[in-house]
């Protein structure tokens, strides 16, 4: 399996798992062209993926969703919230196009060429918002994908135990939000469990999650005003080095990564050899 963050910000996010020959996009914030640029460059064709997964309706995930899907007649698989409040916007994943709607439903999985994707409901100011845990049916591996997430509850955790890779919102740190020049209802939205992830929270996830078989985790959807690379990072390497983890732990730029990482499947390998994790 293979990741490629292609953007990921408060302007645009949307990151591509290619597994078996399938391609799966999650998030479309960016425009058509953009897009298809972004992903010409990492060897992805725009009309060999399979389809869209939408975490929620906040433009910076759909700004290119209705072109993209009519464009290139990919099925959109989102929770039944999600498509509501697409459908409110005027984007939806059949409007001509002859794309299909694929809802997904809260703790349930559906298979998706190659792919197994299970949506997890977060808290988030918006309609029945959704993380994402994507498998590979042949291979075992697994990516769990959280951006725009107030707070991690006991069931996101419980989806995102024993994942070989995650990609966790890092939004803001705590004392820049509060001295930071945003107004004060911004700042109560951002910071509540309905908001965006703060370092210092993404950091206890993170300690949560930590096993030997995670070997990546991407910092994502970091603000420009409220946060730092280097302050994300050092939170989260933090609570990692307490947790005794090793692996890599990369920063999502607002462009993205510059290059994909390859997600291997550590549960089916330490199966095979009988260990225990
Ligand atoms: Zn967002
Ligand atoms: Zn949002």
């Amino acid at each position: 399996m293979k990741v490629w963050v292609l953007a990921s910000g408060s302007t645009a996010n949307s990151l591509v798992i290619e597994a078996a020959g399938e391609r799966l996009l999650v998030d479309c914030g960016l425009g058509p062209r953009t897009l298809a640029g972004k992903l010409r460059a990492v060897g992805i064709p725009p009309e060999s993926v399979g389809g869209v997964a939408v975490t929620h309706e906040h433009s910076d995930h759909i700004h290119g969703l209705k072109k993209a899907c009519a464009k290139w007649r990919w099925p959109v698989l989102a929770s039944t919230g999600t498509h509501a409040a697409l459908g409110a916007k005027g984007v939806r994943g059949s409007a001509g196009g002859g794309a299909r709607r694929i809802v997904l439903v809260n703790g349930q999985t559906v298979s998706h060429g190659a792919l197994d994707v299970m949506g997890v409901r977060i808290q988030h100011d918006a309609s029945e918002p959704m993380a994402f845990v994507v498998t590979c049916r042949a291979s075992g591996a697994r990516v769990a994908v959280a951006t725009d997430i107030g707070e991690l509850s006991a069931s996101v955790l419980a989806a995102f135990a024993r994942t070989d890779a995650i990609v966790l919102e890092s939004n803001h740190d705590l004392q820049m939000l509060a001295s930071g020049p945003y107004p004060p209802y911004l700042k109560q939205r951002i910071a509540a469990r309905t908001g965006h992830l703060s370092n210092a929270d993404c950091g206890s996830a993170l300690e949560a999650l930590a096993h030997r078989g995670l070997s990546h985790i991407v910092l994502a959807h970091l603000s420009e005003v409220n946060n730092t690379p280097e302050m994300a990072r050092a939170s989260a390497a933090r609570a990692l080095r307490k947790a005794g983890w090793r692996g890599k732990l990369a920063i999502a730029a607002p462009d993205g990564l510059t290059s994909g990482f390859e997600v291997g499947s550590s549960s089916m390998v330490e199966r095979q050899l009988g260990l225990a994790i």
